[in-house]
């Protein structure tokens, strides 16, 4: 007998003879059991996969004894869970088996002293939920919710629990503390019936708010995993989920992939952030893999989210989730809550002269100082500005990137955020050699001068660190103590300050939001703004200073319509052809040659594949796939100088990604590259 074996490496399974007599005291499988086998001279851990009679490669080439057998540590369900994720993010399975704690794992087994099972200790007695305590959450996490207006939600999420049936849903809330509550019912109300249990939150941050309520209800069972855990504490997570002492995970992205036994329900929240998704390694998208994982364990899936994605949206409308709208339950004596203002303001009219804020900014500012009241500056970057050329438009750029140089005017220096790359302020265009060369835009330097500036008559404070502060670090958060008036930064800072609210906001410069050049740019923003809006109080409002009042998107944002948004874009990326209505992967070959060799070979490959699939889609145009590319862009990754890109797009989604692994096997040829493949990506 043979079995096919992953390692957690770059690599396909390899097969191996099984020692006789090891199969019958295993009774006869060994499928998902960690082995011993010699790889490349060394005695390596893998997982087997498969058994087989007879090895499906003929030759036998890889064929050697398996050395030792250890304990059981993925059931069926994992493994065509492995290879799903290994043929939909086209990367060997060994890729997929690493993420998957495998090292992790194995440390765990070789403490257990090799060959030792570990003892299952089962699921521990659930534990009675603290019902005076829950109240008590309860009560802090949402003041004025009217229970009984979400048990029709709950009812549903919770019934597919039980029935330990795959079912998954959308939910919109109006508000992130509404979502935790929700949350926190499922868990009460299907208690007993949650047999495993995966919580994500995109941030470490948001970790630690969750914690105490699901203490209260799972006690021992729950466990933490996220990438910021020493290997040691990773090590005993991992000893704690094997052991089946702990089913309930709570963590960010990574914890997806928590090797659980059983799985009954998967929650992930804040779904829309770009948190989830992985931009290494196996590049996959967390909330995408846990409905996957979810459907393969037939687990109940929650999707929540202030924002919802496209892709969410459109899965909820073609019938793949159960969409759940939360806008309507936060009552609060007897009215709903009422929605937080947003004031369009435009710049056209109202810019102060020479300075990047508007009058009505200004005079919020002044009387929320007064009133010792707190405002929210959002900028677009750090430093002071970019430098342009008032002459011939030129913006100053970084040589080796082509991406804008930033100003810093402390240190009269330019910075390239992309490279790293220094250099001093030219004193004249290098374009047009002209001396009027003038900063544009602002940063949080120069919105810190302006500010400073214009409130110096009043009679407040200013300082950095106390009173201002810039970019704030985890650790400063402290220091925004209630007499903090004003807080600037990027919209990092609103991820970082999650529990500090404003009285006010106001994002400098949405146009620059709104035009990045990303098609989700329109949606990125949109849930952006959103999300500032949880920072600020009630009766707070949020300012968006804009070049271009006119901009539909701004027209849905200020009245919350997020139908007519989540209509208006999906019939753009429609007629555009962009997900969800369209599949993308993304090839970056990454090199340190020079790349006019590689830039040519790399052409005929995709050549001869855009043949290929014309010859195979016919006159079927529509479902046809556009090969775009092979470009040079900056290269994304620190090592390597040059990345030659190719971009493959198609409404044919499992068409796409035949025709990739064709491109993959042919660019796989290619001496001296590297090559990087990503499904779905979120930055092209
Ligand atoms: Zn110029
Ligand atoms: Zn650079």
């Amino acid at each position: 007998m043979y079995a096919d074996v992953v390692f957690p490496l770059k690599l396909p399974p390899l097969t191996y003879r099984i020692p006789t007599g090891a199969l019958s005291e295993y009774n006869g499988n060994l499928n998902g059991r960690i082995v011993k086998a010699p790889l490349r001279g060394r005695s390596t851990y893998g997982l087997v996969t498969s058994i087989m009679d007879k090895p499906e490669i003929g030759g036998g080439k890889n064929i050697k004894e398996i050395q030792g057998i250890h304990r059981h540590f993925a059931s069926e369900s994992t493994i065509s869970f492995l290879k799903w994720l290994s043929d939909y993010y086209l990367s060997p399975m060994g890729v997929a088996l690493k993420p998957y704690f495998f090292e992790e794992a194995i440390s765990v087994s070789v403490h257990q002293k090799s060959g030792g099972e570990v003892k299952a200790e089962g699921t521990p007695a659930i534990q009675k939920p603290d019902v005076e305590r829950n109240i008590e959450e309860r009560r802090t996490l949402a003041p004025d919710i009217d229970l009984p207006s979400i048990t029709q939600s709950l009812t549903a999420v919770c019934q597919g629990i039980k029935d330990k049936d795959y079912r998954s849903f959308l939910l919109q809330v109006p508000s992130i503390p509404l979502e935790h509550l929700f949350l926190n019912e499922v868990f009460n109300e299907a208690g007993s019936g949650i047999h495993g249990a995966i919580i994500l939150v995109p941030e470490i941050g948001q970790i630690e708010r969750l914690l105490s309520p699901l203490q209260g209800i799972f006690g021992e069972r729950l466990c933490i995993l996220h990438s910021r855990l020493t290997k040691r504490e990773k090590i005993e997570a991992i000893q704690r989920v094997i052991s089946g002492r702990s089913d309930v995970i709570l963590g960010t992205r990574s914890a997806v992939l928590a090797p659980l036994k059983n799985i009954s329900f998967i929650a992930v929240l804040s779904e829309h952030s770009p948190s989830y998704k992985g931009e290494e390694g196996l590049r996959y998208h967390g909330r995408d893999i846990a409905v996957m994982r979810g459907f393969i364990e037939g687990a109940g899936v929650l999707l929540s989210s202030i924002c919802p994605s496209i892709e969410s949206v459109y899965n909820s409308k073609i019938g793949k989730y159960t969409f759940l709208d939360a806008r309507s339950w936060v009552v609060s004596h007897g009215t709903y809550q009422p929605k937080k203002k947003i004031k369009i303001i435009n710049m056209r009219k109202s810019a102060l002269k020479r300075r990047v804020i508007s009058e009505e900014v200004f005079k919020e500012a002044k009387r929320l100082h007064l009133k010792k009241e707190t405002l929210l500056f959002l900028v677009g970057r750090k430093g002071y500005s970019l430098i342009r050329c008032e002459d011939c438009n030129h913006i100053l750029k970084c040589s080796g990137c082509h991406l804008p140089l930033v100003f810093y005017k402390s240190r009269d220096m330019l910075r390239c955020h992309y490279c790293g790359h220094e250099e001093r302020v030219p004193e004249s265009c290098i374009e047009c050699k002209g001396f009027n060369t003038k900063p544009s835009g602002a940063g949080t330097e120069r919105m810190k001068e302006e500010l400073e500036g214009l409130l110096k008559t009043g009679p407040i404070i200013v300082e950095k660190g106390k009173g201002l502060l810039t970019e704030p670090r985890d650790r400063d958060s402290n220091l925004l103590s209630d007499f903090t008036p004003f807080v600037i930064g990027t919209s990092y800072v609103t991820r970082k300050l999650r529990d500090k609210m404003f009285d006010s906001a106001a994002i400098l410069n949405i146009d620059a939001l709104l035009s990045r050049p990303d098609f989700r740019a329109y949606e990125r923003t949109f849930q952006e703004v959103m999300q500032v809006s949880q920072s600020v109080r009630t009766d707070g409002s949020t300012f968006l200073q804009t070049w271009h009042p006119e901009n539909i998107v701004l027209r849905f944002i200020k009245s919350y319509d997020f139908d007519g948004f989540y209509k208006y874009e999906l019939s753009q990326r429609d007629s555009l052809g962009y997900p969800p209505l369209s599949r993308i992967i993304s090839f970056n070959i990454l090199t340190n040659r020079e790349t006019s060799k590689i830039m040519l070979d790399t052409q005929n490959i995709a050549d001869g594949v855009r043949a290929h699939n014309n010859k195979n889609s016919g006159h079927h145009r529509h479902m046809g796939i556009d090969l775009l590319g092979p470009i040079e862009i900056p290269s994304p990754a620190k090592s390597y100088r040059h990345c030659i890109q190719i971009l493959m797009k198609s409404r044919a989604k499992k068409a796409v990604h035949l025709a990739a692994k064709i491109l993959l096997s042919r660019l796989g040829k290619l001496k001296g590259v590297r090559i990087n493949t990503d499904v779905d990506p979120l930055k092209i």
